[in-house]
């Protein structure tokens, strides 16, 4: 059973009503530049944190917490008096009618708009092959750091254990990470580090250098947008941290114990590790496909929807598609296209509500690339200068110090990176079998989480059936001590 609630209505609000999906780099950026604009803005999203994805990898290696990087969207806009934040997972958006569809646990919540900035991002894509997800996570939300966290340092203690039991412990000693991008480079190069400099001295029967790093892209490089001599430096540094680099290798099955690669030449490789990182392939939100059914905006292979010029679609110039939904001018997926292109939406909004003329079309002005290898290491590509090594990694720190929203975050931030990169520790190393197993177990339920609660409206039906089951029982017991006389008796009784 589920309840639906029509949030705002036209007839019940006379200001603009603008609705943001997401609140990732586009929802959040669109909302706040929103601050001034005639209009109540919505903002509803599926979580309710705002997620710095960039730094997800320091989440799963135990440098940061899950906090410092996804603070709460409400307390970040609490001081926005024309902005509301409202839970819930958009399933539909209809273009005629301008309504936004969302669930959370069983209930239901129509939103009206008049201006719309749809920014829902893109999850991971296991081109075809979902059944990968399983055996492989990949690195995209909160729950995905904090179980690849769980399944990296479990590693290390099923390790010791069979060990100790003199069993061979290489599958548990060997971590492969999937995708030679940013984040699979990132990933690689913190788990090196992991092994090699902060457990070396944690354990006893196991001798945590001895682990294996592999990294695996079916392409020729590492790093490919960063060009060939980045990619062939940072393969580099990678090697000599100890990380194996496999490149032409496309990955053909995943399993529980390992997984399958496939060379250009046709040669096939099996590699033993528990422990497997997807960090290759996204698909856009599904919601493009939707937009894309009413409107004919075409799909690209990642999912991704053709908008205009102007980020709008075509023949609804009051939705806007930001981020890594869209496709347009070959742009990146990156943090920069997404808030830039929220900002671009919002001013566009406000120019029509103060009557001005529309903008020219939509400019990404690129600020530049970075990706971090190790501490003190990085390579940055910023207009036509390259940068390697420790001027990179400064250059990493202050930009990703700027973009982490909040005080307290950028404080506990640098705190704990002086933990992480000064000395050899990591604060963030605590892991349960809640993190390691929730998501599988969710799966396994029909509709999620929501098997678990009670429908909304259950609850008040359950008190309302004991309430009238306890007046019944009371009815019943009048009943009998009446039949047996023995109500008077006893009130009688007591008092003479
Ligand atoms: C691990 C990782 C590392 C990265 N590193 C970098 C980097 O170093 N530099 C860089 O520039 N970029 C990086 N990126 C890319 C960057 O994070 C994205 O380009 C950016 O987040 C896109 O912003 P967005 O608003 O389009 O989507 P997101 O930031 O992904 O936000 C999408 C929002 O929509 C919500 N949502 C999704 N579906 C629904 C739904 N149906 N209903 C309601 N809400 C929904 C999500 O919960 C989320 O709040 C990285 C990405 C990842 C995954």
């Amino acid at each position: 059973m589920s309840s639906t609630t029509p949030s705002n209505t036209p007839a019940a609000s006379a200001r603009h009503q603008v609705v943001v999906i997401g609140s990732g780099f586009g929802g959040l950026f669109g909302t706040k530049a929103l601050k001034r604009a005639d209009a109540d803005v919505t903002m509803v999203a599926k979580t309710t944190h705002h997620l710095f994805q960039p730094l997800l990898y320091q989440v799963a290696t135990g440098i940061l917490s899950e906090g410092e990087i996804a603070p709460p969207t409400r307390e970040i806009l609490r001081s926005q008096k024309n902005a509301r934040v409202l839970l819930g997972e958009v399933t539909d958006v209809d273009l005629a009618a301008r309504t936004v569809t969302s669930h959370v646990l069983g209930r239901t919540t129509v939103n009206h708009y008049d201006s719309l900035i749809v920014a829902a991002g893109a999850g991971q894509s296991y081109f075809g092959n979902d059944h990968f997800s399983e055996f492989a996570p990949g690195m995209k939300s909160i729950d995905d750091a904090l179980e690849l966290r769980g399944r990296i340092f479990g590693a290390f203690e099923l390790a010791e254990l069979g060990a100790a039991r003199g069993e061979n412990v290489d599958h548990l000693l060997t971590f492969v990470v999937v995708g030679a991008g940013p984040t699979g480079v990132e990933m690689a190069g913190q788990i090196a580090e992991l092994a090699h400099r902060t457990l070396k001295r944690d354990f006893h029967a196991i001798e945590t250098r001895s682990a294996r790093v592999v990294l695996i892209d079916a392409a020729p490089q590492v790093l490919p947008p960063f060009g060939r001599k980045l990619g062939l430096w940072t393969k580099d540094r990678l090697e000599k941290l100890g990380v194996e680099v496999m490149l032409g290798a496309m990955v053909t099955d995943v399993d529980e114990r390992g997984l399958k690669v496939k060379f250009k030449n046709g040669r096939e490789e099996r590699v033993e590790a528990v422990t497997k990182v997807w960090a290759a392939g996204v698909q856009a939100s599904p919601l493009s496909t939707t937009l894309s059914e009413q409107t004919g905006a075409p799909l690209d292979r990642a999912g991704r929807i053709g908008v205009n010029p102007d980020l709008t679609l075509p023949g609804y110039p009051e939705v806007f598609v930001v981020g890594d939904m869209i496709s347009l001018d070959h742009l990146p997926g990156v943090a920069q296209v997404a808030i830039q292109g929220a900002k671009y939406a919002a001013k566009e909004i406000d120019g029509r509500l103060k009557g001005k003329p529309a903008q020219k079309p939509f400019h990404y002005f690129d600020k530049g690339s970075m990706a971090t290898i190790s501490r003190f290491n990085a390579v940055a590509a910023v207009g036509k200068i390259r940068l390697t090594g420790f001027i990179a990694w400064l250059m990493w720190l202050a930009v990703h110090l700027v973009y982490i929203t909040g005080f307290k975050n950028r404080l506990t931030a640098v705190m704990h990176w002086f933990v992480s990169f000064l000395g050899r520790g990591r604060s963030e190393r605590t892991a349960t079998e809640q993190q390691i197993f929730g998501r599988i177990a969710l799966a396994r339920l029909r509709r999620g989480a929501t098997d678990l609660v009670s429908a909304p409206g259950q609850l008040d039906q359950d008190a309302e059936r004991d309430r009238r089951a306890d007046l019944e029982a009371q009815a019943a017991e009048e009943v009998r001590l009446t039949d047996q006389s023995q109500r008077g008796i006893r009130v009688g009784s007591g008092s003479s």
